[in-house]
């Protein structure tokens, strides 16, 4: 099928000046080349070039699907509450799946996410050990009533998600499968020009345990990350982490009760005590669900990672201003000498050497200098518990660690047998037993990667694309389109680079030469041909790559072959 499109017959609205609503250049670029429209807050119209990037994009996805083998279908977007309520999801998703109720009364939800219903269907229908695995996948439309839908396509509150879902008998099939999806989602990432890394990840309302995140690396990303040269690398709500040991004191001191009225925080413990700040230890207090004290003690200049906190101690949750009246304990001077009665403590690892912490001695307006573990304190069980920070020791090599920031673009888990117990979705094993599935799934978020290449591939004029996710591949600009010489030229050299295979558009509208040079470069055409009458006098055109913004004289003659060669040559980079 051929491409050859008309600018007065397509409608690419661009704008000349910066929308203000956008912070960030995916999308600002995305409204002004004239890609997409705001519906609402997170919802968005795409319009006709912008729905090419997508469809695109969808068709790497797919390619890369089915070529590990999952297969294809659709799933419902709006979806019965007796399945969410049976997975205990329809309680525990919150407020971002959106509710409704048809005419009946019966109650449904906006797919955020599609295990319930799929699970569901396999449990249906899929019986024997003889029928898998099987892997599944969707590119359907997601709604999630985020809290903060922001930087247009990013994080919006529709969007489009391509899920997998695979289902095994064994752990080792399933290890399998995850392992040639994370590689295609590499590989989806390469095709789409993306530089990204690989992390570690929690895997936070999906469940299961084994994740690995995809990151576009981006400054404007949300996600912060760190990584080792060796090639780790971690989300930093899940990283671990070797904190360096930075405490100069080796010799036990005896420990001391100092008056420090008004003392709140470690800035200011560690000044009025004239110590470092990480010679100060910070002592934050959780309960467990059956009403247990956990008290969590870091260094004074770290912060405790809640996600490591909860993995420590199962069900724990920081205290809310109400516990601290409730415990009758302290908020500003808790410490780990003599805490309430069956107080469980939890140091971080980092911790275990040093021999006289500063910390609070649950008293107000007093702390401890000195204090020693195993002297003055027991500590109940040691963890790594810190938000990972640059510098600290890579778990793996002890390496030192480098931050950046990143987009999370796709995401693989292994789920175990969390949905398909819940749900009751059995098969009969080799051995004759019924047993849950293994399962695993996979998301991409084909929108969010959109604005992800833009975030990567811009400059101050516009949108700089990998050919394999440029709406077009050529824009043909004939300067002037009542010329008799130039028209000639510019119209058969679009329909000729269509038949080669180009994806074209000609600039046929009667605009300035200038108008149609900045919208070119907006919308990022990856080749422009600019035809003139002087030019064309000399059987040449000017060939531009929006890339380089190299401009060479092509003979008219020559123009389609060299093109069509150069662009078949830059394809082959994306597949
Ligand atoms: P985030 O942590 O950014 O909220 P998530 O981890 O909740 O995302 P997943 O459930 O892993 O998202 O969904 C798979 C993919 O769907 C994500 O990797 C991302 O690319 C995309 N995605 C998730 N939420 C959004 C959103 N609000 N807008 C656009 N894309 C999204
Ligand atoms: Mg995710």
């Amino acid at each position: 099928m051929t491409v050859a499109l008309r600018m007065s017959n397509l409608h690419v609205p661009t704008l000349k000046e910066d929308p203000t609503e956008a912070e960030i250049a995916s999308h600002r670029l995305l409204l002004r080349a004239g890609m997409i429209r705001k519906a609402a807050a997170g919802i968005y119209t795409f319009l006709p070039l912008g729905w090419r990037s997508v469809r695109k994009i969808e068709q790497i996805v797919r390619e890369e699907m089915d070529a590990i083998g999952s297969q294809e279908l659709l799933l419902p977007f709006v979806q019965p509450a007796e399945l969410w309520q049976e997975s205990g999801r329809w309680e525990a998703y919150g407020p971002e799946l959106a509710r409704l109720s048809d005419r009946q009364g019966r109650e449904f939800c906006l797919g955020p996410t599609h295990e319930e219903i799929i699970t569901a269907l396999v449990r249906g229908e899929v019986r024997s050990y003889r029928d898998l695995p099987l892997s599944l996948y969707q590119i359907n439309l997601k709604f999630r009533d985020e809290m903060r839908p922001r930087f247009g396509l990013l994080r919006g509150r529709e969007f489009i998600m391509k899920d997998a879902y695979s289902f095994h008998d064994s752990q080792e099939s399933l290890q399998e499968h995850y392992d040639d999806q994370a590689r295609a989602y590499g590989r989806i990432c390469e095709r789409l020009g993306l530089t990204f890394r690989p992390v570690e990840a929690d895997s936070g309302q999906i469940g299961g345990s084994v994740t690995t995140e995809f990151m576009a690396l981006a400054d404007t990303g949300e996600a912060a990350l760190v990584y080792c040269e060796c090639g780790w690398a971690a989300n930093i709500e899940a990283a671990g982490t070797v904190v360096p040991q930075t405490s100069g004191i080796t010799e036990p001191r005896p420990m001391e009760r100092v008056h420090t009225p008004g003392i709140r925080t470690i800035a200011e413990l560690s000044q009025f005590l004239a110590i470092p700040e990480h010679d100060t230890v910070k002592t934050m207090a959780g309960k467990t669900p059956n009403g247990m004290l956990v008290y969590f003690c870091v260094p004074g200049n770290r912060e405790l990672n809640p996600l490591k906190a909860l993995r420590a101690v199962s069900g724990v949750e920081l205290l809310g201003d109400e516990d601290f009246a409730a415990y009758s304990i302290p908020r500003g001077s808790l410490g780990p000498v003599s805490p309430p009665e069956g107080t469980l403590v939890v140091a971080d690892l980092s911790l275990h050497e040093e021999v006289a912490w500063g910390i609070g001695a649950n008293e107000n307006d007093y702390h401890l200098i000195g204090a020693m573990p195993g002297r003055d304190f027991e500590v109940d069980l040691w963890a790594d518990l810190v938000v990972a920070e640059p510098g600290d020791g890579c778990p793996v090599c002890g390496g030192v660690l480098r931050s950046a920031r990143g987009i999370e673009v796709s995401q693989v888990f292994q789920l175990g047998t969390k949905y398909s117990e819940s749900l009751s979705a059995t098969f009969t094993a080799e051995d004759g037993t019924e047993r849950p599935f293994v399962m695993g799934c996979y998301g991409v978020g084909i929108t969010r990667s959109l604005a992800a290449v833009i975030e990567q591939h811009h400059d101050d004029s516009g949108i700089v694309w990998p050919i394999s996710v440029a709406p077009l591949e050529v824009a043909v600009v004939p300067l002037s389109v009542d010329d008799d010489t130039v028209w000639p030229v510019a119209d058969e050299l679009w329909r000729r680079l269509a038949e080669s295979g180009v994806e074209v558009l000609i600039d046929d509208r009667d605009e300035r030469a200038g108008v149609k040079f900045a919208d070119a470069d907006l919308v990022g055409y990856p080749y422009q041909v600019v035809i003139g009458k002087r030019g064309v006098a000399a059987g040449v055109v000017e060939l531009k790559e929006r890339s380089t913004g190299e401009r060479t004289e092509v003979a008219i003659d020559a123009l389609v072959e060299t093109l069509a060669s150069r662009i078949a040559e830059e394809r082959s980079r994306y597949r």
